[in-house]
């Protein structure tokens, strides 16, 4: 046996993290199983767009200290597409509020240290390898440990905040939550480069060879994206072919140069979402990814994770404090109603933004022809900007 806590948190990304600081500010015994070791966790990039709702989430539990510092609004998408530019100042429109620019990793090493620095405890190198029990009030986590040897631990609640390929969805009873599922059938290739923004906003560029995107990361390092065939590797993208490219589909000669410079890291990003329902099994809790895998097209997924931990940790209070399970068994309709609204905006911008490639291989021209309508539609009405402007900064 390894130990035991009221509440064992599988894995230490956004949702674990906010998870385990707001339980243990309120003093409720919890520890963190990580199966990536510190260095690594402190290392991944990942998002970088945070709503005002998350940043919000984060100064009421005084967890924003870093992103108050290093954080930078940005209000601003360019949309470069076939029949010219144009620009929404979207911070300014809907209800007025703009995102904040932070990369993930630089949220998850200042939540880990938070947490580390009140006590928390987080094992990483610490590999779930199951959790069973869930059906009864005691359930277990067994785990790999660092050398090797397997252990377990005991707990009144498990979190699974471990992802889509985690060992809460694995651990799940067959039948037990439905889970639906859509592939876009569309990939990216993400490119983190060493280079200042080329852009004062972030760009969405619709070209016949493919969605690009720019992001802002910091004044030193940008995101680029690149729509790349299915089966697509990183080693197929030399450094020079991927400027060129996004150059061209950025349409750099019409609009200005790139800022060309260094790619640190490439990843391909397969376009899938799912949604299991419910997020509740026994005393198992799926949270963040776990619970909804969201395509990266609105930026939503971290959102989603801060907030469905902050409503998580209301109830476990509520239960673990006072005896009031309502919390608990509301959570997963309370979730649910955000994830299916944050999965209707991400799937309005995949069909904005890229021409779907359908079985032949080739977008139809009757589905490229209301791609270009709708982004007519952005272009022109006040309502429809309005419209965006909310829903892209909301979760
Ligand atoms: P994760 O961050 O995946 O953390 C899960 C943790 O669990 C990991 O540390 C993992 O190592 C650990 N783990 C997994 N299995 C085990 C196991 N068996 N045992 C122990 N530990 C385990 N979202 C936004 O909101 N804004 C954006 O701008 C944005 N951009 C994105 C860009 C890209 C390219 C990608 C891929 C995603 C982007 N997202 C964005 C989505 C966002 O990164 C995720 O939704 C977010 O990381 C989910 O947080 P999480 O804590 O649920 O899961």
């Amino acid at each position: 046996m390894a130990g035991s806590a009221d509440v064992v948190i599988l894995g230490a990304g956004p949702a674990g993290l906010v998870l385990g600081n707001l339980l243990l500010r309120d003093g409720i015994d919890c520890v963190v199983l990580e199966r990536a070791s510190h260095a690594h966790v402190r290392q991944r990039t990942r998002a970088g767009f945070l709503a005002p709702a998350t940043v919000r989430t984060l100064a009421r539990h005084g967890l924003d200290e870093g992103l108050r510092k290093r954080g930078q609004e940005h209000g601003v998408c360019e949309f470069r597409t076939e029949d010219g530019r144009f620009r929404l100042d979207y911070g300014l429109l809907g209800k007025g509020e703009p995102h904040t620019v932070y990369p993930q990793h630089d949220l998850v090493t200042d939540l880990a240290a938070l947490f580390l620095g009140v006590g928390g405890r987080i094992l990483f190198d610490t590999e779930v390898l199951d959790v069973t029990g869930v059906d009864g009030p005691r359930p277990s986590v067994t785990v790999r440990e660092p050398d090797g040897r397997t252990a377990r631990w005991r707990a009144r609640y498990v979190a699974a905040c471990d992802g889509r390929h985690g060992a809460g969805r694995r651990s799940l009873p067959p039948r037990a939550v439905r889970r639906h599922h859509r592939d876009h059938g569309v990939s990216w290739l993400g490119l983190l480069a060493e280079a200042p923004p080329s852009l004062d906003a972030v760009g969405y560029a619709t070209h016949p060879r493919g969605f690009a995107g720019h992001m802002a990361r910091s004044p030193e390092v940008t995101r680029y994206y690149l729509q790349c065939p299915r089966g697509t590797e990183t080693g197929d993208w030399s450094g020079d072919r991927v400027w060129e490219e996004l150059e061209l589909r950025l349409r750099a000669s019409e609009f200005g140069p790139l800022m060309r410079g260094r790619v640190l890291r490439s990843t391909v990003v397969d376009f899938e979402s799912d949604v299991l329902e419910p997020l509740r099994h026994g005393s198992l809790f799926l949270v963040g990814d776990a619970a909804s895998l969201i395509s990266p097209s609105a930026a939503k997924g971290a959102n989603l994770a801060v907030l469905e931990a902050e409503i998580l940790a209301r109830a476990l209070a509520d239960d673990l404090h006072h005896g009031d399970a309502e919390g608990l068994d509301r959570y997963s309709a309370r979730c649910l109603e955000h994830i299916w609204r944050a999965q209707e905006f991400s799937h309005w911008m995949i069909q904005l933004l890229h021409r779907v490639p359908g079985p032949d291989g080739g977008a139809s021209p009757f589905q490229e022809g209301l791609r270009r309508a709708r982004m007519a539609e952005l272009r022109n009405s006040p309502t429809r900007q309005n419209w965006f402007a909310e829903h892209y900064v909301g979760v």
